[in-house]
């Protein structure tokens, strides 16, 4: 496929938290001196799990920031989680506020952070919540759409999902977002490689996954010297380096360039619906097995989970997840649906007439 890389993403950057003056200057200064950065964030109310951690140094770095825009030229935005934080960003002249993770999950702060915004012309980023849950993340951006802000003014912003065990800090859940763009057409999206690494490792990858589904920018963490940073340092990267990363990232066209680009497609495309739906009648089939199965164990009076078998059958798919080219979280988690779904036959047609 030939690579087409003017799709122009925006690149939102600047550090976890603001922390000084001379940190805030120094940062935007050199975040300026990339060409790829379009906008600063800096937090300033910082919504840390524990009190003992650094809380932001408020009102105070609405100046610095604002400081930093006029040397720079570079728009400016910072977290909001009520309507105090909201009228303060307002009156320092802040181009974009964003609702955090925390406070997505909460509609009181969102209606009440929408309320304070009503008619602004400020841009909006609005963080998916911790929980994978569509709807708070859709309740959210409907609240402050009902704010009087414009579509063009309001965009998603993915950072991933909490979890318990995982490699990511918050793992992405790349169907979510692309429901959330499917329900919000009209509204842009983008990523925030930072929150879902935890570490810099792996931004860079995050980063163009993001850009090869279409996502129209990233939100990055970038601190002046990331090691001494209050909050969040192990996420945080150098303006250079950010720089680098930048430029490695590859913003392929969505559309088509080479001539028969679209009938390539269209073909593979139909085998993989083609597959999706032969998978399906397999399940179907799949299923109707383990309803009689649910037959044979009622008539016998056994239990539907037959533990020994489940796992011997797990263990047996999982080994040939290497010659089969697919990661065993993605068998494990095929796995367990088929066998919810196995349960739910089998229950019903054991316990048909209670
Ligand atoms: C942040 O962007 O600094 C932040 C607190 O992120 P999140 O709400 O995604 O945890
Ligand atoms: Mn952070």
């Amino acid at each position: 496929m030939t690579v087409n890389e003017k799709r122009r993403p925006l690149i939102i950057a600047g550090p976890c938290s603001v922390e000084s003056r001379e940190q805030t200057l120094a940062t935007s200064r050199a975040l300026a001196s990339c060409a790829q950065v379009d906008m600063i964030r800096g937090g300033i109310w910082k919504p840390r799990t524990s009190p003992a951690c650094f809380q932001g140094v408020g009102e105070i770095g609405l100046r610095w920031l604002s400081e930093a825009k006029q040397e720079t030229g570079l728009p400016f935005g910072v977290e909001v989680a009520n309507a105090r934080h909201v009228e303060a960003a307002l009156r320092a002249g802040a181009d974009m506020v964003w609702i955090g993770a925390r406070t997505t999950g909460n509609p009181f702060s969102v209606q009440e952070v929408a309320d304070a915004l009503r008619g602004s012309r400020v841009m909006v980023l609005v963080k998916n919540g911790q929980m994978p849950d569509t709807e708070i993340w859709a309740g959210a951006v409907e609240r402050i759409a009902g704010a009087d802000i414009p579509p063009e003014n309001i965009i998603l912003l993915h950072r991933g999902f909490a979890q318990t065990s995982s490699e990511f800090r918050n793992p992405p859940l790349w169907h979510i977002a692309l429901e959330m763009r499917r329900r919000f057409p009209s509204l842009k999206m983008l990523c925030d490689p930072s929150h879902i690494c935890g570490s810099r490792e792996r931004i860079a990858s995050i980063a163009q996954k993001a850009a090869d589904l279409s996502y129209d920018g990233l939100f990055i963490e970038s601190h002046i010297d990331p090691d001494s940073a209050l909050s969040d340092a192990a996420q945080q990267v150098t303006p250079a380096r950010l720089c680098e990363i930048l430029s490695g990232i590859k913003w392929r066209s969505e559309d088509a360039v080479a001539p028969d680009f679209e009938n390539r497609l269209e073909r593979l495309r139909l085998e993989i619906d083609q597959i999706d739906c032969q998978l399906f009648s397999l399940f179907s089939q799949r299923m109707k097995i383990a309803d009689e199965i649910g037959r044979i164990k009622r008539e016998n009076d056994v239990t539907i989970l037959q533990r020994k078998r489940w796992e011997e059958l797990v263990v047996n798919l999982l080994g040939r997840a290497k010659e089969l080219g697919l990661s065993a979280e993605f068998m494990k988690a095929v796995l367990n649906a088929v066998h919810m779904e196995s349960i739910a036959h089998q229950n019903e047609v054991m316990n048909s007439d209670i």
